[in-house]
């Protein structure tokens, strides 16, 4: 429990399980609902927080329970649908531990993850029939119309916190400014738990618009956080034992000098030793040789670069992120800086609006012929970007529809078209060492 210093109002924030056909833990954290905390807590709220999702070691898996599929459409999958994290009595114990609170926060992720906060809806209402839930994060902000119907939210948030605060505050009462300065997130106490690994992002949003990511509709302009205070956190982070951390940026690398590079010589200069991931791919043109050697001398592993596809007009269409020589370089540049070629991967997109399989095959063996190893990322529709625009324009989507549907996994195997048995041999072809 986190405790205020005023008489006051207590709220419990969770961030609820995964209802998907696979989820892995690539580091994952609630990032949005320790933000919250620290504006909570600022305006005089005791909180207490309930992580579905932790603690699991990283990257690797999540417990895992097969549950009904949510829909019919769910049988084309020849993979079971489950619930991913903490089982519901252990979700029951831990809702036991908080004691009575006035309202409910639930963070959300994936808008075809809606199955997880209905879970989390039934449970505590189960307990606690009449308490308010406020519903926030990339589900409420993309589909907020169906966060309502379908979980029973008193109160959607859409956007960051900055843009839903004033509705928070007066949906509870709560006052406009803060009592006390905001403290960070890890001084709250209550929320560091006993994994091995954090995430951490320096910047919210991404100063690029590619036509299939919602990230400037979620995360609002690009803004930056000061590197001082990213060193900050990671030095407490540390102190707790911490040695992996994640960047969840959407764009690390813009404006590497002033701000990556000075945190990395910031806990260099510290003595501070860490292994540092990037699970959202790195803008590849932005790898040049020496931002290549402070990765690699900085302790990154599993780097991750976008490329999404080598079709050049479709390079171009999507935003014009990366070229196929922009990719070369960063893993020429890479792979001199001494970064083991198993550690780089390539995001290759699969499932785009008129992609054909030749293009999925064509960039596996361009990503290979680099000597580094292809992920594929299957294509799911995001309302308000333009991939979803053109969908809805030809029929194929629209905010009536399920957004189970919109499950990358399921979306692809029941629009794409594709072959699968084909698409299969892609896979393993992106896998496979040679
Ligand atoms: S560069 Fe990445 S995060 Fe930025 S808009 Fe494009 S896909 Fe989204």
């Amino acid at each position: 429990m986190i405790h205020s210093r005023y008489p006051a109002l207590k709220c419990l924030l969770v961030n609820p399980w995964i209802a998907d056909f696979a989820a892995y833990n690539f580091w994952v954290r609630p990032l949005g609902l320790y933000r919250l905390a620290e504006w909570l807590n600022a305006r005089g709220v005791d909180l207490s927080i309930i992580d579905c999702l932790s603690p699991f070691r990283a990257p690797g898996k999540f417990r895992r329970q097969v549950v009904p599929p949510p829909m019919k459409s769910c049988l084309e999958m020849d993979r079971n649908f489950a619930r991913y994290g903490i089982t519901r009595q252990e979700f029951r114990e831990r809702l036991k531990r908080t004691g009575a609170f006035d309202c409910v926060f639930i963070t959300s992720v994936m808008s075809y993850w809606y199955p997880g906060i209905q879970w989390v809806v039934e449970e505590i209402k189960s307990t606690f029939p009449a308490v308010p839930i406020i519903l926030g994060g990339i589900y409420a902000t993309l589909w907020p119309e169906h966060a309502k119907s379908a979980c029973g939210a008193d109160l959607v948030c859409q956007g960051p916190l900055k843009t839903c605060a004033e509705k928070i505050a007066t949906f509870l009462g709560l006052p406009r400014q803060a009592l006390q300065p905001e403290r960070p997130w890890y001084l709250l106490g209550g929320i560091v738990d006993t994994v091995d690994y954090w995430a951490v992002r320096t910047a919210q949003g991404c100063p690029f618009s590619c036509s299939y990511c919602a990230s400037r509709i979620v995360s609002g302009p690009f803004a930056t956080r000061s590197p001082g205070e990213v060193i900050r956190e990671i030095v407490f982070l540390y102190s707790r034992g911490i040695r992996q951390i994640a960047f969840y940026d959407d764009a690390l690398l813009v404006d590497f000098e002033n701000r990556l590079a000075r945190i990395l010589k910031g806990l260099a200069q510290k003595g501070i030793s860490l292994t540092f991931h990037t699970p959202n791919g790195l803008h590849a043109r932005l790898v040049s040789k020496e931002t290549a050697q402070l990765l690699a001398r900085s302790g990154f592993k599993s780097i991750r670069l976008s490329l999404e596809t080598t079709n050049p007009e479709r390079q171009a269409a999507t935003g014009g992120k990366v070229s196929s020589k922009d990719l070369e370089k960063a893993v020429k540049n890479l792979l001199e800086a001494g970064m083991p070629a198993p550690d780089i991967g390539v995001y290759l997109l699969v499932g785009l609006p008129g992609q054909e399989l030749e293009e999925i095959e064509e960039g596996i063996n361009y990503v290979k012929s680099l000597g580094v190893r292809p992920y594929l990322a299957e294509f799911s529709p995001i309302p308000g970007t333009s991939e979803w625009k053109r969908l809805e324009r030809n029929g194929v989507v629209s905010m009536d529809m399920d957004p189970i549907l919109t499950n990358n996994s399921l979306f692809f195997r029941l629009f794409s078209g594709y072959d699968m048995n084909r698409f299969k041999r892609l896979k393993k072809l992106a896998a496979s060492l040679d």
